[in-house]
This record gives C-alpha cells, structure tokens and sequence, in this order.
C-alpha cells in the first residue's frame, strides 16, 4: 500500500524519539489552531533541550507584526537565542518541533542557529496544493542537513496538520506572499 504520508528521515528513526515527536507536533497542531484564532498566521513551532525541557515556542507573526521574515520556525530560534542569551545554539542539543515542513528561509535559519534536531508535520507539497503559500526550492535538503550533522524526522501527524490548515483557508485568513511578475 503506498505510504503518502508515512514518516521520512534522514537518520535511523529512533523510535523513542519519534513518538515523543508525535506527541509533541500533535499538541502544537492543537494549540495552533488557538493562535490562529488570535491572528497568527497557520504555523507553530517549539524548541526543546535535550532534557525536554521548553526553550521556546512561536508561532508565524508574519501578518500581524508587518514582516515577512517572522515565520514560526524563525520566531522560536530568535526566541531561543534571547533567552539562552548566545547566537550558537550548538552546545545545547537543541531539537525543533514544527507543524509543517520549514520553507527554504527556515531552512537557512535552522542551518546557520545551531539546531541539533528538526521534526515536522505537514510536507510542503501538501502546505503549498491547499493553502497556496510559496515554500521555495530546496534540493535534497534532507541530505544537505545530514551532511552538516542536523537529524530531520518529517511527515509526523501529517493529517492532523491538514486539517487545520485546511480550517485557516476555509476561514478566509491572509495567504500572505509577494506579488510575483514572472513574465
Ligand atoms: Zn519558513
């Protein structure tokens, strides 16, 4: 049976670490939809140590703080780097959660903080055919991340993840791009 949504990685899935993921992008998916409600555009993203203990979580702030650079992923490694009070993340073994795939900024971001770890939900096929926002090109990333020693697990809860990106269009929120002239 095909497996569109089964789990993709780059390293041996550790098992331990992959249902606490699940659990943790979940919860994110629940508690997006709350910040959804409060203006926030349909992205969340948390930050946690090697113990499991929170550093920091964001969601996108891109509409309603006027810049287009304030995606969940960047929010919560900016957050990270404020109250750790460095701009390397590396010695503290941190793993990012996400409720969908990062888009080819938070993917420079998530390379350049130190990251450690990175677990997502939706793919960014599947964030692109319903809500229309741009993610970007990004070759071979997962491979790309390997080679600079950052586990990526993805496609984690994908359905759940859908869902409420499919309740942020259906409500008619901003999907927030520039205006592209191509010809
Ligand atoms: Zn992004």
């Amino acid at each position: 049976m095909a497996q569109k949504n089964s789990v993709i990685a780059n390293k041996k899935i550790n098992e331990k670490k992959l249902n606490l993921a699940k659990k943790i992008i979940l919860d994110l998916q629940t508690e997006l939809k709350k910040a959804i409600r409060a203006g926030c555009g349909p992205f969340l993203a948390a930050i946690y140590d090697s113990k499991g203990t929170l550093i920091a979580k964001c969601a996108n702030s891109v509409v309603f703080e006027s810049c287009s650079h304030n995606h969940a992923e960047m929010n919560a490694i900016k957050e990270a780097e404020r109250v750790l009070g460095t701009y390397d993340l590396s010695p503290y073994g941190l793993s990012l959660y996400v409720t969908a795939e990062p888009c080819i900024m938070c993917l420079g971001g998530i390379m350049w903080s130190g990251i450690r770890e990175v677990y997502y939900g939706v793919p960014s096929k599947r964030v692109e055919e319903i809500t229309g926002f741009d993610e970007g090109f990004k070759p071979d990333w997962l491979n790309e991340f390997k080679k600079r020693g950052i586990t990526v697990y993805g496609q984690i809860e994908v359905e759940a993840g859908e869902e409420v990106l499919k309740s942020y269009v259906e409500q008619g929120h901003t999907i927030y791009k520039p205006e592209r002239k191509t010809k």
